[in-house]
Order: structure tokens, then sequence, then C-alpha cells
């Protein structure tokens, strides 16, 4: 885990080197703070929480974006306080624990069970924190009960694992219209007004124009991938081998 990085005033991102996950730290200005997908492996959540230490921030809530392993950790040392996510994200942790937890033991082991995926349902449209507002923008893009963050005051758009400069769209081929729910989870995302930085799940921090090509970049994707256009093969993001197949297993899903 690198040092946090002030992204905007309060506003704190880690990145971790599995996966290039981010974690986001956004201060209350009183002490406190709400942790957004602490990650990824047991030794970089505690050198996050000794970062938060040294920087006098105590979590006084947590957000996990969607319910996918490496978005659902956390550590005794981040405290014991309330960590939301969707009514929907909280339900397919509960349905799907002993598979997540499978994956979590595969990639990341080490970590303390009972602390994970340990969701409280959340249906407002605002985290309930004493921090400055942070609305939650709930969609069924990529993942079933996905809820990016938006923060109005500052500018920045909390993505999940959309808008990556390293990942092409991974959609839900488990739900009913993969390719529709995308879009229409790319839409919310496209049309918050006066975005100035973009984080993603996975990736690098951009600022407005790099958040405006990846809007552009993710919807010609799914667009192409819905309509079997081979152009969507063609995504620069697909360097990694591990992409080419899901970006195979997409097509073949959606084209079988
Ligand atoms: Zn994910």
């Amino acid at each position: 885990m690198r040092e946090l990085a002030e992204v905007a005033p309060g506003v704190l991102v880690a990145t971790a080197g599995l996966y290039t996950t981010t974690s986001t730290v956004i201060a209350d200005g009183q002490g406190g703070c709400l942790i957004v997908d602490p990650a990824v492996t047991v030794s970089e959540l505690d050198e996050l929480a000794t970062a938060l230490d040294a920087r006098g921030l105590s979590p006084v809530a947590g957000w996990s974006t969607h319910p996918h392993w490496d978005h659902l950790l956390w550590s005794v040392r981040l405290g014991d306080v309330p960590r939301y996510g969707t009514v929907d994200a909280a339900a397919a942790v509960e349905r799907g624990r002993a598979e997540l937890i499978g994956e979590l033991i595969a990639s990341a082991p080490g970590h303390d069970l009972e602390l994970f995926g340990r969701l409280t349902a959340l249906d407002e449209e605002y985290i309930p924190w004493p921090g400055p507002p942070v609305r939650v923008l709930r969609h069924a893009a990529h993942a079933t009960g996905h809820g990016a963050l938006w923060l109005p005051q500052v500018g920045v758009l909390l993505a999940g694992d959309m808008l990556s400069d390293v990942e092409i769209p991974l959609l839900d081929l488990d739900g009913p219209d993969p390719a529709g729910y995308y879009l229409a989870g790319l839409e919310l995302l496209a049309g918050v007004a006066d975005v100035g930085v973009i984080v993603p799940g996975h990736g690098h921090i951009g600022d407005r124009a790099e958040y405006l090509r990846r809007v552009r970049a993710d919807l010609y994707y799914v667009s192409a991938l819905e309509h079997g256009d081979l152009a969507a093969g063609r995504d620069q993001r697909i360097g990694e081998s591990w992409q080419r197949a899901e970006h195979d297993r997409q097509f073949a899903h959606l084209h079988a």
C-alpha cells in the first residue's frame, strides 16, 4: 500500500499492489473518517490503519461499493463501526458468503473471516455520517447492488468497479440483462454534473477530461459488445491475459 494521496480536500486515496485496487478515505473534519473499500491484502490493510493513525483519523463508518470479495474487507484495527452497502449488496453477500470466502482465501489469505463482508444494508440516498454529504448512486452494472459514491462538495466520483483506465467493463453475467444493466449504470455515472475527479476501484485517479474519456470508452466498449462488433475486442485495456479471457467470455455469453 502506498501512502495516502489527497485527491481533493479531505479525500485521500491509497492504491494497493494487487489489481491496482484503491481504498478511499473521506475525512469528516472532526478527526473521523469514512473508509470506502479498504483493500486488499492483510498487510496493506494494516498499512492503511497505520497511515490513518499517523494522520489522526479514526474510522466512523465504512462503505462497500459492491459485493465482490476485494471490496468487502475489513481489519480489527479499523474499529467496530457500521459498514454500509446497498440493500441488494448486503443480501448478495449473505447469499454468496461461502463462495466469496473461497475467492478471498485463494487471492488474499489471512483475513479475519468474522469481519469479512459484514455489511449494514442502507436504503437512504446519503450515507448517515457526520462528514460532508456523500450520495449513493445505485445501479446493477458490474454487480448487483453496486453503489458508487458522489461527493458534491469536492466534485469527486468514487466509481467502484467502473470507469477504469486499466480494466474493460466487466459485466454481471449472472444478471438478467448484463449489457442493458451495464449501460444503465454508465448512463447514471455519465449524468453526474461537475465531476472533477474520478476514482476507480481498480486503476488510476483521473481529472475531468479523463472522466469524460472513460465514460466514452466504456460506452463504446459495451455498445460494441452488445452488438457483436469485433471492435470491442480491440479495446486498449485488454492487455493482460485475464482481461482477454474475460472479454471472450462476455462476448460468447451475449452472442451464444
Ligand atoms: Zn468487482
